[in-house]
């Protein structure tokens, strides 16, 4: 069994060097995860974006990449975003750790419970019309308790709470909805965290994701346009401390869960 799952965005690509590549197929298609060790534990790895960073926001497979880690038996993911920043105080380059999201995503396929396709976690069936809680934490406590107490350790600056805006994509946002973003309460706006963070509830598996401000929202900090080169340069400058935090931060994260995500299909497991 593994127990730690990682799905890396944007530039974070290399973190298990040498890993096996295993295409697992799911009742929701196919997907690519890497097993090897990292952190001196064996881990799960999915470039989200595809091995050639081919794959937009949109048409990633998320349940795919879920359900697969499930199937493994992974019971924590770490994920990492390339983020904008809404909230003008932040910098470029901060590393955030969202506690909470707000998805204004359109298309997505967002739950695994249509009702037609038979889900099993941990070798138990899920029957009935299930809604999972995200509440009382949207991401996992323990996790993100693991990401700050190993930057403590580390000396690496980030910010331990945000709210994260998903939008839909293909572009980027414009001026008016970043504003409204603004009044919502959102702090950070990327393309990739929704549904995956839900996907993971929807199958009482622990998430949590480290974002990295890769630029400004439009019309926050002057800038008005950006480019794919721009967020990647900025983002490259903190994939050193990403991996490094990743690493630390593994060990820290309790082998048992005494998290609510556990429980999140408690009373729909028969
Ligand atoms: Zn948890």
């Amino acid at each position: 069994m593994v127990r730690i799952g990682i799905i890396g965005g944007s530039g974070v690509y290399h973190l298990i060097e040498d890993s096996e590549l295993r295409r697992i197929g799911t009742p929701f298609g196919l997907a690519y995860v890497y097993l090897g060790e990292f952190g001196d534990e064996e881990i799960a790895f999915i470039p989200r974006h595809g091995k050639k960073h081919d794959i937009p926001p949109f048409k990633v497979n998320y349940k795919a990449n879920i359900y697969a880690l499930n199937m493994l038996g992974v019971e924590r993911i770490i994920a990492s975003n390339a983020v904008g920043a809404i909230n003008p105080k932040l910098k470029l380059g901060t590393i955030i750790l969202p506690h909470d999201f707000i998805d204004l995503t359109k298309c997505r396929d967002s739950t695994f419970y249509d009702g037609k396709t038979e889900i099993i976690v941990r070798g138990r069936n899920i029957e009935g019309v299930i809604h999972v809680s995200m509440t009382p934490y949207t991401y996992c406590p323990e996790i993100r308790s693991a990401l700050a107490n190993a930057s403590n350790q580390l000396g690496i600056h980030l910010i331990d709470r945000g709210v994260y805006v998903c939008t839909e994509g293909n572009r980027f946002e414009t001026p008016a909805e970043i504003k409204a973003m603004a009044i919502m309460g959102g702090d950070i706006v990327g393309m990739t965290g929704c549904p995956e963070a839900a996907l993971a509830r929807e199958l009482a598996i622990c998430y949590a994701s480290i974002s990295i401000v890769t630029n400004y929202a439009a019309g926050i900090g002057g800038r008005e346009k950006l480019t794919h080169q721009e967020v990647l340069d900025v983002f490259s400058r903190r994939l050193e401390d990403v991996s490094k935090l990743l690493a630390r931060s593994i060990p820290l994260i309790p082998r048992e869960r005494s998290c609510a995500c556990k429980d999140a299909l408690a009373e729909f497991l028969k």
